[in-house]
């Protein structure tokens, strides 16, 4: 069993301090969600957790079984068994998914005969496969292409930022479906962030952590979904600040 742990972890952007002691712990297998209102740090942790060089580490640890995922590139990160599905892909005119699936540690008999089998049960057309990452793809098949690549890296643990925004019902319930899969597949952690109620109902979560201000202020099970429902955020506001 491996464990995801996120201690304290203080990050920057520009001269402002968006994260403010973030805390969380989970273990593979388990489902969890982290919700908050808009500007509550949701994706910079998500960023933050990449690399991404804009946001900056003042303070805490983020590690997988022990190894400190902040002193790592982002493509070590990759290899510590991390995979990140950001709110806004890149186009990245000019690589091929398998190519960055084989440089990003793909091994096996038959990378694109895996990537074809994992298309298919996200219901995406195959030869979008063989198109430059993202290049004219509609929202919904970058998600779905995004899913043949987890799939393949079968990561120890997976972070989504707003995994359900843009995508309709069909899309968002065949991403729900793959990762509820991993968690039995191979014991995969899901941690998935976002801000609509919607996603709940597709992929039920073990844990949901509310944040507030860039920390969490709440973690509980099915109770703090249904008090977000009938209070919204403001309950959790104030304990936030
Ligand atoms: P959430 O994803 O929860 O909506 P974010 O993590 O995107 O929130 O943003 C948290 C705060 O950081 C917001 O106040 C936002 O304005 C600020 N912020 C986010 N990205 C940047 C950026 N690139 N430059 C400056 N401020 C930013
Ligand atoms: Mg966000």
């Amino acid at each position: 069993m491996s464990q995801l742990v996120i201690e304290d972890l203080h990050v920057e952007i520009g001269s402002r301090e968006v994260l403010r002691g973030f805390d969380l712990t989970m273990s593979s297998g388990e489902v969890h969600v982290i919700m908050g209102p808009n500007g509550s740090g949701k994706s910079t942790l998500a960023h933050a957790l990449t690399g991404h060089p804009g946001y900056r580490i003042t303070g805490g640890r983020a590690s997988i079984d022990g190894v400190n995922l902040l002193e790592l590139t982002p493509s070590e990160r990759v290899h510590a068994g991390l995979f990140l599905a950001l709110q806004h892909p890149l186009d990245v005119p000019g690589v091929r998914l398998v190519d960055a699936l084989v440089s990003a540690g793909a091994t096996g008999e038959d990378v694109r005969e895996r990537m074809r089998v994992e298309a298919e049960r996200l219901g995406l057309r195959d030869e979008l496969l063989d198109r430059f990452i993202n290049v004219d793809l509609s929202g919904g098949e970058r998600k779905r292409a995004e899913m043949v690549q987890f799939g393949i890296l079968r990561p120890h643990f997976a972070v989504l930022d707003e995994i359900d925004s843009g995508l309709d019902v069909d899309a968002l319930g065949a991403v729900a479906r793959r990762l509820s899969q991993a968690t039995t597949e191979w014991n995969c952690g899901v941690l998935a962030i976002t801000h609509f109620r919607r996603l709940l109902q597709e992929l039920t979560p073990d844990v949901i952590h509310v944040v507030s201000a860039g920390r969490v202020v709440a973690t509980g099970g099915a109770e703090l979904s249904e008090q977000l429902e009938a209070e919204g955020y403001e309950p959790f506001a104030a304990l936030g600040r």
